[in-house]
């Protein structure tokens, strides 16, 4: 049997593997303007880190995780023995909750400090049905902003998203910016008993799912993608309507520093994101065509408990994540590619097995010089040397001939003149990097 990936997972190649490095890097250039730094956390954790972080009534925790046994626990479970919490690992389906965890453990947290600014990229695990743009395996970029509750450090994580998909090309008029704010502790409650009453009142519209959403997480019936329940769902009190003072006067000062960056925004009260941790301002950057469903690129938002939660120092937070393959199909949609560069700068080609050990240890003077170079190691002829060479799209061969090793030279070739020069060996990386420049 040949082996495939894993259902809803992909293999990165060429180009796709490209852009992966280059919006990673689109994304440390711009995140790094504003202060963020790189922190790398395990692909998994403890399950606690989740179901805390996460909270056990989300679809992410409840349904869509990917747990990990080592040996001995799958034994144990498949005996019928319980595993101790911190055998029980699961990938990671987001990257906050692993992030907050790290920020804890390592005392990372502001106690009247600067605000402490992360970011990561990297896979994330969802056993969600696979379809465009969702996958089992996905990889994110996403920051973390810890010890600020001002709104203005709302409006500059936005603006900052913004700015990370500008210098990437995708054109913004291709997107929509989709903003609310979710209340907090003072408000949320008493709003959730509102929703759930109005489920209940509306059991018979809407769909079993959402009524299950009724006694476990009521907001989420928002986000139900049946259209009859949207329907229903629009007509339910706004939360916009619920807000408490502090909230209500957050959520407008958000607004206002996005109105003067000129920062264009749409006010959806059924905004809800799929986490339990967000309070206050949530928003999600959606395509406008050419992605179906999946439609929203990156989202985020505030989570002012979440440290506490997680067995921190209460510490408010705020952060968002991009999907790297849904930034890819938008670019694709707005016609925006990744060309792949050559495979090579140079090629070696020798003439016989004689000239190879010459052409063998130019090739390192090459590289050492910091430029590409390669040749053949299968025993090909000269001719499909230089066919290689061609299908690299190398810029330059050199050749190794008996009678130029006699002279202690060689012939540079440029692929695109057809121009050729002779030059002595100990001197080709001088010469092919004056040329290249
Ligand atoms: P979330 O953590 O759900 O807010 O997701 C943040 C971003 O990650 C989304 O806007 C998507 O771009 C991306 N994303 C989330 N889930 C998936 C998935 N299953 N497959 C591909 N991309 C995803």
């Amino acid at each position: 049997m040949i082996a495939k990936a894993p259902r809803g997972t992909v293999d990165l190649l060429g180009s796709e593997a490209e852009a992966w490095l280059r919006i990673q890097q689109v994304a440390i250039d711009v995140f790094s303007r504003y202060g963020y730094r790189l922190v790398k956390t395990p692909i998994f954790e403890q399950q606690q880190v989740f179901v805390r972080g996460i909270g056990q009534d989300t679809d992410v925790v409840g349904k869509e995780m990917f747990h990990v046994l080592s040996k001995n626990a799958f034994e144990k479970v498949s005996a019928g023995g319980e595993l101790k919490s911190d055998q029980k690992l699961s990938l990671r389906p987001e990257g906050t909750a692993g992030t907050i965890r790290c920020a804890i453990e390592h005392n990372l947290i502001p106690q009247g400090g600067p605000t402490v600014k992360l970011m990561y990229a990297g896979p994330m695990f969802r056993c969600e049905r696979p379809q465009k743009g969702r996958l089992r395996e996905f990889n994110q970029i996403g920051i973390e902003c810890l010890g600020a509750a001002d709104p203005s450090t709302d409006a500059e994580i936005i603006i900052m998203l913004l700015k990370f998909y500008e210098e990437l090309g995708l054109p913004l008029e291709s997107t929509r910016l989709l903003l609310n704010s979710m209340g907090d502790d003072a408000c949320r409650p008493a709003y959730r008993e509102t929703i759930k009453q109005y489920i209940l009142d509306h059991s018979d519209e809407l769909c079993e799912e959402c009524n299950h959403r009724a006694h476990t997480n009521p907001l989420r019936a928002f986000d139900c993608k049946n259209p009859e329940c949207a329907k229903v769902m629009d007509g339910a009190p706004k939360i916009s309507d619920a807000l408490c003072d502090d909230c209500r006067d957050h959520y407008a000062k958000v607004k206002a520093y996005l109105d003067g960056a000129g920062v264009e925004y749409i006010e959806d009260s059924r905004l809800v994101r799929g986490l339990d941790y967000y309070t206050r301002t949530v928003f999600e950057l959606q395509v406008i065509d050419g992605l179906g469903s999946q439609n929203a690129i990156g989202g985020g938002g505030r989570y002012d408990k979440l440290m506490e939660v997680m067995g921190g120092p209460s510490t408010p937070g705020i952060g968002f994540a991009l999907g790297f393959e849904r930034t890819l199909l938008a670019l694709e949609a707005a016609g925006i590619g990744f060309e792949l560069g050559s495979d090579t700068d140079v090629y070696i080609a020798c003439i016989d097995d004689d000239c190879k050990a010459c052409g063998f240890k130019i090739m390192q003077s090459l590289r050492d010089a910091k430029i590409r170079a390669d040749m053949d190691h299968q025993g090909r002829s000269l001719k499909s040397q230089f066919k290689q060479a061609g299908k690299m799209a190398a810029s330059y061969v050199v050749v190794v001939g008996p009678d130029e090793l006699a002279a202690g030279e060689v012939t540079v070739r440029c692929m695109d003149t057809h121009e050729e020069e002779r030059c002595a060996i100990d001197e080709v990386a001088e010469l092919v990097a004056s040329r290249m420049r």
